[in-house]
C-alpha cells in the first residue's frame, strides 16, 4: 500500500517517536482539511477489499473522517487512534483490528516497516541493495533497481528496518496456517518472479502441461491469449505436441479490461488491446490458452475475432478453475451473479461462448501445477482459492452483512 499525499502530510513530521499523540490527530486532521490534498484524494478514490476494519464503524462514530474507501486510511486511523508509543506499535495495534489480507509498506524518516497478514495472502518479498534493506512485493522489482533477493516475508511477519538496530522482526498476530493466493501463480504475478521458492513462469508452463493431459483436443495450432496465457500455451503445445504460434498480438500499451467500468468500454477495450495475426490462423483449427474467464465478454470478443480472420475452429483451455466466487482479498472482481461460472456449467458456458470446446484446469491439476503433488486437500487446503471453490480463509463479514451468501459446501472459515 502506498500512503496517499494527506497521509504522507499527516505523518511525514514524525520519525518514529511518538510520544504526542494529539499532535499525530492534529496533523492527520490538517491533512483531511486541507482542500488540495482532498481534492487529490477524491481522483485518487478506489473502492478495495483487500483488509476490512470490524471497527470502522466505531471510528467513524467516534468522529473519524473518511475521505476515501481506502484501506490504508482506515489503518491510519487506527493508528492515530493507538496509544502505542512508536509507529510500529501503532501499526501493530491498528493491524491487529483488521481481517482480511494485507502485505504493508511504511516509511517514517528513520525506519522502514513491512508487515504481511497472518495467511500471508499476499506476497511481500525482502531484498538488499549493498548494506540497504528493500522490501518489494515481487521479486522481479528487486532485479529492476539490482538488489539481491534475501527471502520471503513470512506470513503474520513484521519487519522494522533502521540503520541504528538493522532489520528486527517479530510476529505480532496468532499463528495461522498459511494459505498464499493461488492466482498470484496463475495471473498476479509477473512471470520473471519468484513465488514460494518457484519460478512463476515455470508454474505456468506446467499449469499447460496439467492441462494439455487433462483435455487434450485434435487440433492444428496452440495460441496465447497473451500475455498472462502464453507460459501455459507453452507449457500445452510442449505437452501436446500441436505447434505454438502467436495467433493474437497484443498492444503493449493497454491496460487490463476485465476491470473496466462499462461492457462498452471493455468491448472496445479488447479490439484495442488484441489484433489476429491472420496470416498465421487462417484455416487453422486453434485452441486459445487463457489465463481465466470471469464475464465471458473478452474470450467472446476474442473468438468472434478468431473466427472472423478464418480460423476453422476455436477451442479455449483455461489455466484457472471456473472463477464463480468473487475476491474479497484486494481483487476488484465483479459481484458474484456477474461471474458466468457462478450460474453456468462448462457445457453452457461453452455454448453461451460459441466455441467448439471449452475446458478449464482441475482444481487438483491447478495444486498439481504449483507443486502440491496429491493436490488440493480439502480439509487443509495449502492456498486461497476462494474464487474458485467458495471456502473463503477469512470470513468475509461485511459482505455477509450485506446478504452475501456462502458456498453450503465449502469448509467454514476459521
Ligand atoms: S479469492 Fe482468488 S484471487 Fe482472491 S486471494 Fe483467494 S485465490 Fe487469490
Amino acid at each position: 500500500m502506498q500512503p496517499d499525499p494527506a497521509q504522507q502530510a499527516a505523518l511525514g513530521e514524525f520519525d518514529g517517536e511518538l510520544p504526542d499523540r494529539p499532535l499525530l490527530d492534529q496533523a492527520i486532521e490538517e491533512g483531511i482539511r486541507n482542500p488540495e490534498l482532498r481534492r487529490v484524494r477524491k481522483a485518487e478514490r478506489a473502492p478495495t477489499g483487500r483488509a476490512r476494519c470490524r471497527e470502522c464503524r466505531e471510528l467513524i462514530e467516534r468522529g473519524s473522517i473518511f475521505q476515501s474507501s481506502s484501506d490504508s486510511e482506515c489503518i491510519i486511523h487506527l493508528m492515530a487512534r493507538s496509544m502505542g508509543r512508536t509507529l510500529p506499535d501503532r501499526m501493530e495495534e491498528a493491524l491487529r483490528k483488521v481481517e482480511g489480507a494485507f502485505s504493508v509498506v511504511a516509511m517514517t524518516a528513520t525506519q522502514l516497516i513491512g508487515v504481511r497478514d497472518p495467511l500471508g495472502v499476499r506476497p511481500l518479498v525482502l531484498g538488499k541493495l549493498g548494506e540497504a534493506f528493500v522490501l518489494a512485493s515481487e521479486t522481479c522489482a528487486l532485479d529492476i533497481i539490482g538488489a539481491d533477493f534475501e527471502r520471503e516475508i513470512k506470513p503474520g511477519e513484521m519487519v522494522v528496518i533502521d540503520e541504528t538496530k538493522g532489520l528486527q522482526s517479530h510476529f505480532p498476530f496468532r499463528p495461522q496456517r498459511s494459505r498464499f493466493c493461488i492466482f498470484e501463480h496463475v495471473y498476479f504475478s509477473r512471470p520473471d518472479s519468484i513465488q514460494g521458492g518457484r519460478s512463476v513462469y515455470e508454474t505456468r508452463r506446467q499449469i499447460g502441461v496439467e492441462l494439455a493431459r487433462e483435455a487434450p483436443v485434435d487440433a492444428d495450432l496452440v495460441c496465447p491469449v497473451p500475455d498472462s496465457g502464453t507460459p501455459a500455451a507453452i507449457g500445452f503445445a510442449h505437452e501436446s505436441g500441436i505447434p505454438y504460434g502467436m495467433g493474437i498480438i497484443r498492444n503493449q500499451y493497454m491496460g487490463r479490461t476485465f476491470i473496466e467500468p462499462t461492457e462498452q468500454i471493455r468491448n472496445m477495450g479488447v479490439r484495442l488491446k488484441l489484433n489476429v495475426n491472420r496470416a498465421l490462423i487462417r484455416g487453422k483449427r486453434v485452441i486459445l490458452v487463457d489465463d481465466s474467464v470471469v464475464r465471458g465478454t473478452t474470450s467472446q470478443k476474442i473468438k468472434e475475432m478468431i473466427l472472423d480472420a478464418g480460423a476453422a475452429e476455436v477451442h479455449f483451455r483455461i489455466a484457472s478453475p471456473p472463477t464463480a466466487w468473487p475476491c474479497f482479498y484486494g481483487v476488484d472482481t465483479p459481484e458474484r451473479e456477474k461471474l458466468l461460472a457462478s450460474s453456468m456449467t462448462e457445457e453452457q458456458m461453452r455454448a453461451h461462448l460459441g466455441v467448439a470446446s471449452l475446458r478449464f484446469i482441475s482444481i487438483d491439476g491447478l495444486y498439481r501445477a504449483v507443486g502440491v503433488p496429491g493436490g488440493r486437500n480439502a480439509a487443509q487446503p495449502a492456498y486461497c482459492d476462494a474464487c474458485f471453490s467458495g471456502d473463503y480463509p477469512v470470513k468475509p463479514t461485511d459482505q455477509l452483512a450485506r446478504g452475501f451468501k456462502l458456498s453450503e459446501t465449502a469448509e467454514p472459515a476459521e
